[in-house]
């Protein structure tokens, strides 16, 4: 395998706090030698595990970024028992341009891994985490929300796993994180993602998914600090108590869970995220836009749980998530 064209400019080995960047080459019209300069930070304070934190995989999120910039420049080496990794914006292009995927090759990040050396910039970015950062890592924390086209809940998640220990251990971190919700997430499409990538090197991976609708609010900002820092705590990278708050334990027992879009129009939300819903109830109704006398398509839940994401913007296509629904876990 070729070598990665990523350069840190940090040493992960040395001890104390380093601020640096991940240098990725990129020649370009604006920059003929220019390269792209993701920020990271290193702290090191003796022997301990490596907690690698990471936001903005997708670049209209921001919870991530906002807690992690804010701890880079807090969290001091002395309080380190071990390690912290932090990259606050890891697809850099799509956050520098307030998008889900890079401007420059259109790279989803968390449908690029394992990503290639010699590939676009988005796979040349996975590349690097796949072989030089993840391998590095005991635990790693991807904190996402939805975006300017979903809005959830604000959950942690793990996923089920073939080797029951390591799913124990991502769950037992996941409730560390101490999300008002706590979801097992059955994803739609698993391939190519950084989770994925993670849980099959073994690693302790928590995602989360914190609000959305391309923005962060007081309210899940504050959940995105407190899970930060007892997710330090669980893994034993800092000493204090860890920030109880309740918790609610949800599950995606099937497919059924995800209502598709099978209507072009105007979106009408029948009830609110974190609401109870029935099987049979109208979740949704999505309008014609083209003609008026139309009666409007009904979206039914199929099964009993609370609505945990929605759509958000106020138009709708065929084919979009509409809504998910989860099943608290008694
Ligand atoms: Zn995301």
């Amino acid at each position: 395998m070729k070598r990665s064209p990523v350069s840190p400019t940090v040493d992960f080995e040395q001890e104390g706090v380093q601020h640096g960047f991940l240098r990725l080459p990129h020649s370009r019209d604006d920059s003929a030698w220019g390269s792209i300069s993701i920020p990271v930070t290193t702290i090191k304070g003796g022997e301990g595990p490596t907690v690698l934190l990471t936001g903005a995989n997708h670049g209209d999120e921001y919870e991530g970024p906002i807690a992690l910039f804010d701890l880079a420049n807090r969290l001091k080496a002395d309080e380190v028992t071990g390690r912290v990794i932090i990259v606050p914006a890891m697809n850099y292009p799509a956050f520098r341009s307030g998008t889900r995927t890079s401007p420059i090759d259109k790279g989803n990040l968390n449908r690029s891994f394992p990503g290639r050396p010699d590939g676009t910039i988005t796979e040349k970015i996975a590349d690097y985490f796949q072989r030089h950062l993840l391998p590095l890592a005991d635990f790693v924390l991807d904190i996402h929300s939805g975006g300017k086209t979903l809005q959830f809940v604000p959950f942690a998640a793990a996923h089920r796993l073939a080797d029951p220990k390591q799913e124990a251990r991502c769950v037992a971190a996941m409730k560390a994180f101490a999300a008002p919700y706590s979801l097992m997430l059955r994803e739609i499409d698993s391939v190519g993602m950084f989770d994925t990538a993670a849980e099959e090197m073994g690693k302790v991976f928590v995602s989360t998914e914190l609000g959305g609708g391309g923005s962060a609010s007081a309210t899940t900002l504050a959940i995105a600090r407190r899970g930060v820092r007892n997710l330090l705590v669980h893994a034993g990278v800092i000493s204090a108590a860890p920030e109880h708050a309740a918790s609610i334990l949800l599950d995606m027992p099937s497919g059924d869970c995800y209502i598709t879009c099978e209507t072009t129009g105007l979106l009408e939300m029948c009830t609110d995220l974190g609401s109870p819903v029935h099987t049979g109830q109208v979740i949704a109704r999505v309008h014609d836009i083209e003609r008026t006398g139309t009666a409007p398509v009904e979206y039914r839940a199929a099964r009993d749980g609370i609505l945990a994401g929605r759509h958000f913007p106020g138009l709708i296509a065929v084919g979009d998530t509409l809504a998910v629904i989860a099943v608290p876990v008694p």
